[in-house]
């Protein structure tokens, strides 16, 4: 029986070796470092001399893309394994060999997806692993049979020692040095905060120590090192499908690698353990659907220098509408650069403003802003800036639901209006409750019609208000009512979508505008959510 079974295996064997020869080796350790919740713009804001030196000795690709969803698990197993959440089945941190959902498209022995361990273990047997990490679940997925050393540690500066330690000793062939504290710092101070760019920068310190040691050994010129990062984050999280959490930065450097290059072809997280594989010499498996990134490949620099990394610059203003003229600082971590900027939407060069100081800007513009080093510039920053017109303050009786909180009262004011898609942030969402806002104009003033920007989408419970009432004041304690009407029957409206409710008048002014909007209350009797709570969502308040 036995005897029957490894013949059998013999043809299949001399199959797989017809289609596939390994190509030699480029290189004899590979040194794979992971920072967690690093974005490419994270990377860009923070202080990283260290990182920086290394990507002048190397390649980087700045629009490296994640699986979805941008979380850590699904990332990494994709980072350790060259195949996606499709293929290796980690579609969430809950994940466990004995419980999750999607089955392997590959197991070994024991039930594991083929990581990047098995791979050389089966096709090196001599070869040394070793995986330093902070993060537990990292040790699920792999098989730690096919690993020579994996150790949990805690503490930055620990895992930099022990792993150090272990180099010295053993000179392993792979190893995988993890670091979670970037982003732990953005889920407890918040992801694109001075504290989280702070973490990045403690990490490049680490990183620093890795690369000190590698050359003290002697073996700079026989390392390569890979550094790159699972998802970024935005607020105090990420698993969203936003490109801050979605691209993340992927460095490369060491024997047989372009030198001050930065990648532009498209690239993904699942091409990392295939291009390990690629410079090691082993033979990529069918169920990694990554491939090797054959673009960094070669021993010249980088053919123009214009395609040498410089780092983004930084406006102090976020985004977004304001009553007041702001300030506007920019700043770079880039060295011996020089900002430039555009306040009118063009692309920023050498010929555009220079930036020296802090400016003022009062009316809507869309900021762009370029570092540029030598002949060398960095990828545009733009952000848009409106200004409330015609409006003093304004307050809403009823704060919309936490689910749809839209952007603060001033976004109704911001000339931004809301897509079909409700998820948008343009607009706010309140469940069973009216829709009430109350506007000072600063004087009394001419007016001649008023809207409110309402959705309607039944299908998503959001329906258009019973009615709509304008008031006005002129001295803000007794509103008089100017019109009332019924959406529904008194408009021509389409189905689904975003709607305007407006309505001219003359002869009117007013210094007090106030707009209410009634909820209709519950879902009307045979809609699916007949007698729950109805929805009403606005993006925008019209005044002219
Ligand atoms: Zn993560």
């Amino acid at each position: 029986m036995k005897s029957y079974k490894s013949l059998s295996l013999l043809p299949y064997l001399f199959f797989l070796c017809s289609i596939s020869f390994a190509q030699p080796s480029l290189t004899k350790h590979v040194v794979l470092i992971g920072i967690d919740g690093l974005s490419s713009e994270g990377l860009q804001y923070s202080n990283t001399p260290i990182l920086n030196k290394l990507i002048s000795q190397g390649v980087i690709s700045l629009k490296t893309r994640g699986a979805m969803p941008s979380v850590s698990a699904p990332n990494w197993a994709s980072i350790l394994s060259g195949a996606g959440p499709e293929q290796h089945g980690v579609t969430s941190n809950n994940w466990s060999l004995s419980n999750h959902g999607i089955e392997p498209t590959a197991k070994d022995e024991d039930g594991y997806f083929p990581s990047i361990f098995t791979l050389i273990r089966k096709q090196m047997p001599n070869a040394i692993t070793a995986m330093f990490y902070d993060w537990g679940w990292l040790g699920t997925f792999v098989n730690k049979k096919y690993i020579n050393k994996e150790q949990l540690v805690q503490g930055n500066v620990m895992i930099t020692s022990i792993a150090l330690n272990y180099l010295k000793k053993e000179k392993p062939l792979y190893t995988f040095i993890y670091y979670g504290y970037p982003d732990e710092v953005g889920h407890s101070k918040g992801f694109g905060t001075p504290a989280y760019f702070q973490a990045v920068a403690d990490i490049d310190t680490e990183i620093g120590k890795i690369i000190d040691g590698i050359k003290d050994m002697g073996l700079a010129q026989s390392t390569t090192i890979l550094i790159t990062s699972d998802h970024g984050g935005i607020g105090f999280g990420h698993g969203g499908e936003s490109m801050i959490e979605l691209e993340v930065p992927w460095i490369i450097c060491g024997p047989g690698i372009k030198k001050n290059t930065i990648l532009e072809t498209p690239n993904d997280l699942t091409n990392t353990s295939p291009t390990i594989a690629r410079l090691l010499g082993l033979k990529i498996p069918a169920e990694w659907i990554g491939k090797s990134v054959n673009e960094v490949l070669g021993t010249k620099a980088a053919a123009s220098k214009s395609t040498q990394y410089t780092a983004k610059p930084w406006s102090s203003l976020a985004e977004g509408s304001f009553p007041g003229p702001q300030q506007i600082e920019l700043s770079t971590t880039a060295t011996n650069s020089e900002i430039f900027y555009t306040l009118d939407g063009s692309t920023p060069g050498t010929a555009s403003k220079k930036y020296s100081y802090p400016f003022t800007i009062s009316n809507n513009c869309t900021l762009k802003a370029v570092s540029i080093s030598g002949s060398n510039s960095s990828q545009v920053i733009t952000r848009t800036y409106t200004f409330l017109q015609g409006v003093k303050s304004a307050t809403l009786s009823n704060q919309p639901s936490q689910k749809y909180p839209g952007l603060e009262v001033s976004g109704l004011f911001d000339g931004l209006i809301g897509s079909s898609n409700y998820t948008n942030k343009q607009w706010m969402g309140f469940e069973g409750d009216d829709f009430e806002v109350t506007v000072d104009r600063g004087e009394v003033k001419p007016l001649n019609t008023l809207g409110i920007y309402v959705l309607q989408m039944p299908v998503s419970w959001i329906f258009l208000p019973a009615a709509v009432e304008y008031y006005a004041s002129d001295e803000g304690q007794s509103y008089k009512l100017l019109t009332t009407f019924y959406p529904a029957e008194t408009d021509d409206i389409r189905l689904d979508g975003p709607v305007m409710l407006a309505r001219n008048f003359e002869n009117t002014s007013t210094r007090y505008i106030r707009i209410k909007a009634t909820n209709i209350g519950t879902c009307p009797v045979t809609h699916p959510g007949e007698g729950k709570k109805a929805w009403l969502f606005v993006s925008e308040v019209e005044i002219e």
